[in-house]
C-alpha cells in the first residue's frame, strides 16, 4: 500500500449541484511532492491524473482543506474548510479515498456531452489523431485527414444522421 498522504485539496462548486467536489490535490510520498488533477464527470465520478511533481505549495482561489497552512498559496476566494465526511468514509486519508472511488486516468472534456471521458472510453465525439498526436475534441478540432480523423468523422457523421432521422420520424408520431 503506498504511504502517499494528501497535504492539501481544492474544493470548488460543480456546474450542477451544491456540493463541494475536489478539483486538485497536492500530496506528498517518500518526502516528494505530487499534485493531481480531479475532473468530476457525471458517468465516471472523479477522474484524476498525476498533473505535476516537485511543487510545494499548491495556489488556492477557492475552498480549500490542508493540514497545514505552509502547503497553500491563498488567493482571493480562498477559505479553509474540513474534509468534508463523505471524503473519508473509510476513516482514511483522502488519498486513499481518491485511489478507491475515483478513476485514474487521462480525462478529456466533451462540450457536445458536458462531461468528463476517461481517455481509454471517451464518447464518439472525441477521438486519438495518430498523427498530431493528441485527442480531437468538440472544442479542439484539427483540420487533419489522417486514417484515424477520417474514421471518426465518418462515424461522427453516421451517428448525426440516425439522430435526425429519428428525430424526425418522431414529430409524425
Ligand atoms: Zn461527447
Ligand atoms: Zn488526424
Amino acid at each position: 500500500m503506498s504511504s502517499e498522504k494528501a497535504v492539501a485539496v481544492l474544493f470548488g462548486k460543480p456546474q450542477t449541484g451544491n456540493l463541494l467536489v475536489p478539483f486538485a490535490m497536492l500530496a506528498i510520498n517518500d518526502g516528494a511532492y505530487r499534485t493531481y488533477d480531479i475532473e468530476n464527470s457525471r458517468q465516471y465520478g472523479f477522474i484524476y491524473h498525476l498533473s505535476a511533481s516537485g511543487f510545494q505549495v499548491m495556489e488556492v482561489d477557492r475552498p480549500y482543506w490542508c493540514e497545514d497552512e505552509k502547503y497553500v498559496e491563498r488567493k482571493k476566494g480562498a477559505r479553509r474548510i474540513q474534509m468534508p465526511k463523505r471524503f473519508l468514509t473509510r476513516g482514511q486519508d483522502f488519498v486513499n479515498w481518491l485511489h478507491n472511488d475515483g478513476v485514474d486516468s487521462g480525462a478529456e472534456y466533451c462540450e457536445e456531452c458536458q462531461d468528463w471521458y476517461p481517455e481509454d472510453d471517451t464518447c464518439y465525439h472525441i477521438w486519438w489523431c495518430g498523427k498530431i498526436g493528441t485527442f480531437s475534441t468538440p472544442s479542439e478540432r484539427f483540420k487533419c485527414n489522417c486514417e484515424d480523423c477520417q474514421r471518426a468523422r465518418e462515424c461522427l457523421r453516421l451517428s448525426r444522421n440516425r439522430l435526425l432521422k429519428r428525430s424526425k420520424g418522431r414529430s409524425y408520431e
